[in-house]
């Protein structure tokens, strides 16, 4: 990350000027003497990072001085928060010791920079980053600005990336979207959220960022003409109101369009809503939202609205305390135009999120919405206290769900769930053992299976039985994280219960054998990729490990030995870290990629079937514990995952320029139904035209509309968008797209 090279004069007047704008920035008075406790981290920053630079060459204390300015302009800290971000990198990479910082700033802020170094140190093999996430959760809980700087550090790296290498680039992007970006969201940092998106977008699908901005960029004077000419009619009406407001028309971002692009199946030209419009009224808290509606009423006196989009977020806010009332209308051209109406301090909370929140707690009598998730993410981390940390994780993801569901107890209180929630989710929402021991569950006074996805709504009942307990399928009806941390340690505990009888049968076994047990049970778990010694045991007891396995290995000093014979069969991806060896070392395939600058046909390799990589892709290389090295693309759905948890294991790779060889690819066609003719045509451009190989084919459609799925195999991604191309302009086709 740094290298040594003294600062230059001019350096020195670039850093004063980055001080100045960083103290700027700061929203709220500063107390003289929260000022010279600020100037006191700047000049230790200064002189700890000296002698370091950045990657891109420049002094390194620019990072830690913009990101106390992220905090202070973008999140809207204070003092306390300017001074931990100014010496968040200091005890890691210099001599100043965390003692130091504590007798001169006091505990508080020691113990902010303890947890910010404890979050760092990301890539090294040892640590995987589910183990680090697990930190940055942890931290939290305990205070939550330690996770606000964490993401203003994030968000500056992110926006000099162009500096490192390509690789290290996607594993950033990756761990962002998997852990920092929701975060973001479920702490209502909106702002940060969409750029966290944006920038990550950029690294891994540069392409269609490129694609998207550039026409954004084209249809803007046309855009902007049209929201003058939506707003012009409506600020007549709202003048006389007589109350301060303004108006913003605002593109959305491109990430969020490509989202758009992607789930509803059309084309950019097709998005009708590329922006939103929003009214912002400064009004006091007493009639906010009286006045919100009867800022809807005019607008929809102007524009005729569409009932089912009306959102009200003002009456029920959103679990990250997000208000605001929603709504889209029919616009001048029938365009659809979606509105948002808030006042000035529904606007702080919605792009500050929790940064805002804390100045305006206890204005509204309302139960703390952050508190209430606090406490359940404290809850899952009890639980996991000793458990595999990409468990955690994926439990934790839960918690930063998106969209929610509202439902009801018998009682008429309400509980607030994620979208796709269900009717068990609900019984441990209320309590883990009312989850435990749920035997029926009545929603609407019907009954359900417990896997039924709630509605928004539902009042839900649940009947507990004291004999009843978890068990396998339970973990695949529910969907948060709670119920999922629950449900995994009770099925753990059985395991383990059990797991009793299967090891003492293998300690009997050993005994005759004369083998030393410790170490025959370590030797045993890692020789078959077990995660951990009970899980060896419960297979032991259900079975499935037959204890006459154990005469395939040799004895020497009461120790179990290999005795040289065919390698064990391989596990799953997912048992423990190895490094690539010799054994995944495969004879003549030819070479089309290269893995870490040197031909791949070293390893055992494959296609990754999840996203068919076709020569000219952008693809990095995966390292599994089972079936060698698998290449997939960097915007495959899995990518996020893979790198964000298992980053240690991903490797460079980049293909050969020239093949000769041919790659699967999938394609979903979608057109208006005009006959058979359809699939003629489509057929003979393919293998009559452009002279190329149908794997398999299927259409299916009712209504004047198909879909069909389409495999074939082209040589390189160059071929592959000339396809698509030339389908998208026959006849009765109104879109082709790339699957997975
Ligand atoms: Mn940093």
């Amino acid at each position: 990350m740094t290298e040594t090279k003294p600062i230059a004069q001019d350096e020195k007047l670039l850093i004063q000027k980055a001080y100045r704008r960083m103290m700027r920035s700061i929203k709220t008075e500063v107390h003289p003497e929260d000022k010279v406790n600020i100037k006191r981290a700047y000049d230790m920053a200064v002189s700890a990072h000296a002698d370091q630079r950045r990657k891109s060459g420049e002094p390194y204390v620019l990072h830690p001085i913009e990101v106390a300015r992220i905090c202070a302009a973008e999140i809207g800290l204070g003092p306390t928060a300017i001074i931990c971000a100014l010496l968040h990198d200091v005890v890691e990479d210099t001599p100043v010791t965390l003692e130091e910082i504590r007798e001169i700033f006091g505990d508080k802020i020691a113990r902010i920079v303890d947890g910010l170094t404890k979050l760092d140190g990301t890539y090294s093999y040892n640590s995987p980053q589910a183990e680090n996430f697990k930190k940055v959760i942890s931290t939290l809980i305990e205070d939550v600005r330690v996770v606000l700087i964490k993401m203003a550090d994030r968000l500056h790296n992110l926006r000099t990336i162009g500096s490192m290498p390509h690789q290290k680039q996607l594993k950033i992007a990756a761990e962002t979207n998997y852990i920092y970006s929701p975060l973001a969201h479920r702490l209502g940092l909106y702002n940060i959220r969409v750029e966290f998106q944006d920038l990550c977008m950029r690294i891994t699908d540069p392409e269609t960022y490129r694609e998207i901005s550039e026409k954004l960029q084209q249809s803007k004077n046309e855009r902007n003409r049209y929201i003058q000419e939506f707003i012009r009619p409506l600020r007549k009406k709202l003048e006389q109101l007589n109350l301060p407001y303004r108006i913003t028309g605002r593109p959305k971002s491109i990430s969020s369009i490509w989202n758009k692009i992607q789930t509803k199946n059309v084309d950019f030209e097709e998005i009708y809503d590329l922006f939103a419009i929003r009214i912002i009224v400064d009004v006091p808290l007493d009639v906010e939202k009286n006045i919100c509606w009867q800022i809807y009423s005019i607008v929809t006196d102007v524009h005729p609205p569409i009932p089912e989009r009306l959102k009200d977020w003002i009456t029920t806010p959103k679990s990250n305390g997000y208000e605001s009332l929603h709504t889209t209308v029919i616009g001048p051209k029938g365009r659809y135009v979606e509105i948002q109406i808030r006042t000035e301090r529904m606007d702080e909370i919605a792009e500050r999120g929790f940064a805002a929140h804390w100045k305006y707690k206890g204005v509204k009598n309302q139960k703390d919405v952050y508190e209430m998730w606090l406490d359940n993410i404290r809850e899952i981390l009890e639980d996991q206290e000793h458990e595999d940390p990409v468990e955690f994780l994926s439990d934790f993801k839960t918690n930063l769900f998106k969209e929610e569901v509202y439902v009801y107890t018998p009682k008429g209180d309400m509980k607030i769930l994620p979208k796709g929630a269900t009717a068990l989710d609900f019984a441990f929402s209320i309590h883990t053992d009312i989850g435990y021991h749920a035997s029926a569950i009545k929603v609407n006074n019907k009954l359900v299976p417990m896997g039924y996805e709630l509605q928004n709504g539902d009042q839900v009942h649940v009947t507990t039985n004291k004999n009843q307990k978890p068990n396998d399928d339970w973990i695949k009806m529910v969907k948060t994280g709670k119920a999922k941390s629950k449900i995994r340690s009770s099925l753990k505990e059985e395991k383990r219960k059990k797991g009793e009888f299967g090891k003492e049968a293998l300690e009997r076994k050993l005994k005759n054998m004369k083998v030393d047990f410790e170490q025959a049970v370590e030797f045993l778990v890692k020789h078959y990729n077990y995660n951990n010694h009970p899980e060896l045991f419960y297979d032991i007891y259900k079975g499935e490990f037959d204890l006459a396995e154990l005469k395939k290995f040799g004895v020497e000093n009461h120790q179990l030995i290999n005795k040289k014979v065919e390698s064990p069969q391989e596990k799953t991806e997912s048992k423990g870290e190895i490094a690539p060896s010799d054994r995944f070392k495969a004879k003549d395939s030819a070479s089309k990629i290269l893995v870490n600058g040197e031909p791949a046909d070293q390893y055992h390799y494959s296609l990754a079937t999840c996203c068919n990589p076709v020569q000219g892709d952008s693809i990095f290389a995966f390292f599994t514990a089972g079936s060698g090295l698998k290449i997939h693309r960097t915007n495959c759905p899995n990518s996020t995952h893979l790198m964000a948890n298992y980053g240690y294991r991903v490797m460079k790779a980049e293909w050969v320029d020239k093949i000769g060889e041919s790659f699967q690819v999938n394609l979903k066609i979608i057109g208006v139904d005009d006959g058979p003719g359809v699939i003629e045509r489509l057929t003979t451009t393919i293998s009559s035209k452009l002279g190329l190989n149908i794997r398999s084919f299927n259409i299916e459609g009712s209504g004047g509309y198909f879909e069909g799925n389409m495999s074939i195999l082209v040589m390189n991604k160059n071929q592959m968008e000339i396809v698509i191309r030339t389908l998208k302009n026959l006849k009765g086709i109104t879109n082709v797209i790339r699957t997975s």
